[in-house]
């Protein structure tokens, strides 16, 4: 392979041996890779030492930041004890009980159970497997197809992005597989029709998942998944009213309700978890990024009495649960965990969240009013979001061709700031930990960045 890199350099070696996640080949084997090499807060720092704030905490997950004391010294401290054991077999370490026993407390699952695995993908892939035993114990087999909402994201194992409602995560695939449906997202900015008003919209959305449910067959619909609030999706609040709604059709025909906190919980938008800002009532949720503020790959699903009672019931003549990760409940993700977990409730990181997610939805809003490209500042907490229009008296959008997010991040990117963008829709999900300078710097190199943008337009 020839590429313009230093022989030997890590862009060398990295265009030639490492195929990346969400990257295009050609571009990639073009400009080579961003090194990060270390971080503080929530800052990072690149391989030619220039700084950068992370306004995304990398993949919406980083909430203590890029490096925190407290949290290596769980994992080290758990490394010299016990580096590695399962729970398969009736076997636990010390941490997974304490764990499960916590966000079980937390979550408000009261009965209910915890289950461990590693990623959020897994998570969400085993609250699938869950509604199949719960439906099947019931005398309900025929009940398998997950409806999912066009634009979420739940991840990439193959139910897992089956159920994701975004077309870049199926098209090289042949995905969804069959029996994952996607019914119509929440989108109030470009949703409501023309004279409809919020609660008319809502039940417009509740009715469509009501059509397809008969059309698909109530006795063949398992469960509904959503994200509370959508992250990769592009930061969309649902209307008031939405998952009351949603609830009434799911409890009607006794689908089960799929919540995936995977970016929403543990605090990022101005409460403990999602469910609580949107008036959300699962029967499972899906857990991860947050919960060890990704400084190990731990994931988590917590589940009413119910689902456990139906995979004790299966397996009443002596089987066991059919299913297992080999790090489930690792003791060192466990360790993080409950370390993450002690920081976010000794420094009460709700309110702080509150307090930052004001601030900077007031700097936000600010530079929306004076820029003729901001459509709409959205979110809750600390995930918020920018969408840019062509026009904005029609909310026009931008040709897609233009690639107007993709530019923004190029620029923000240059002065220092990283930000993600949907689409022409830039997503701000930073550390929770961030303080009002932080918030000062996020608010000044997006704006200095959009005046670029717009420059660039014009
Ligand atoms: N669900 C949501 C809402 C996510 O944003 C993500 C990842 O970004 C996932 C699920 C998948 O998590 P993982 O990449 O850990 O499998």
């Amino acid at each position: 392979m020839t590429h313009p890199f230093k022989s030997n350099s890590v862009a060398h070696r990295d265009v030639t041996f490492h195929l990346h996640s969400q990257t295009n080949p050609d571009a990639f084997e073009a400009r080579g890779p961003q090194i990060i090499s270390s971080g503080k807060g929530a800052w990072i720092k690149d391989s030619n030492g220039k700084e950068y704030i992370d306004a995304m905490a990398g993949l919406w997950c980083a909430s203590l930041g890029f490096t925190n004391d407290r949290l290596a010294a769980a994992a080290a401290r758990q490394y010299d004890k016990l580096g590695f054991y399962h729970t398969f077999f009736q076997r636990t370490g010390e941490g997974a009980t304490a764990l499960a026993e916590k966000l079980v407390e937390l979550t408000g699952m009261e009965g209910g159970k915890a289950y461990f695995a590693t990623s959020g993908s897994e998570a969400n892939e085993t609250m699938v497997k869950l509604a199949w035993v719960y439906h099947t114990v019931r005398g309900k087999p025929t009940k398998r197809k997950i409806i999912a909402r066009n634009r979420a994201f739940h991840g990439s194992t193959i139910a897992a992005a089956s159920m994701c409602g975004l077309e870049f995560m199926h098209r090289e695939f042949g995905l969804p597989l069959p029996g994952f449906l996607h019914t119509e997202a929440p989108y109030p900015y470009r949703g409501m029709l023309e004279g409809e008003d919020e609660a008319a919209y809502v039940d417009r959305l509740g009715s469509e998942l009501e059509r397809m449910i008969l059309r698909e067959g109530p006795d063949t619909i398992a469960g509904f998944i959503a994200e509370p609030i959508f992250a990769g999706g592009g930061i969309i609040v649902p209307p008031a009213g939405y998952f009351a709604r949603i609830q009434e059709v799911l409890d009607k025909y006794d689908v089960l309700c799929l919540d995936d906190e995977i970016v929403c919980g543990f605090g990022r938008t101005g409460n403990w978890f999602g469910k609580e800002t949107v008036n959300l009532k699962p029967d499972m949720m899906a857990l991860a990024k947050g919960l060890s503020s990704s400084y190990f790959p731990i994931s988590a699903v917590v589940m009413k009495p119910e689902i456990y009672d139906a995979v004790r019931s299966f397996n009443k003549n002596g089987g066991s649960f059919g299913h297992g990760f080999t790090n489930s409940g690792h003791p060192v993700g466990v360790a993080v965990a409950l370390e993450a977990i002690a920081i976010y409730e000794e420094s009460n990181i709700v309110d702080h969240v509150r307090r930052m997610g004001r601030l900077l939805r007031d700097r936000f809003e600010a530079i929306a009013e004076t820029s003729p490209i901001v459509g709409e500042v959205r979110g809750s907490g600390l995930m918020l979001g920018i969408e840019l229009v062509a026009d904005k008296a029609t909310r026009q959008p931008f040709a897609p061709a233009r690639l107007v997010g993709a530019t923004f991040d190029r620029i923000a990117y240059s002065n220092g700031l990283v930000a993600r963008c949907m689409g022409d829709t830039l997503g701000f999900s930073p550390p929770l930990i961030i303080d009002e300078a932080d918030v000062d710097e996020i608010a000044n190199r997006c704006e200095v960045s959009l005046r670029a943008l717009e420059k660039d337009l014009s």
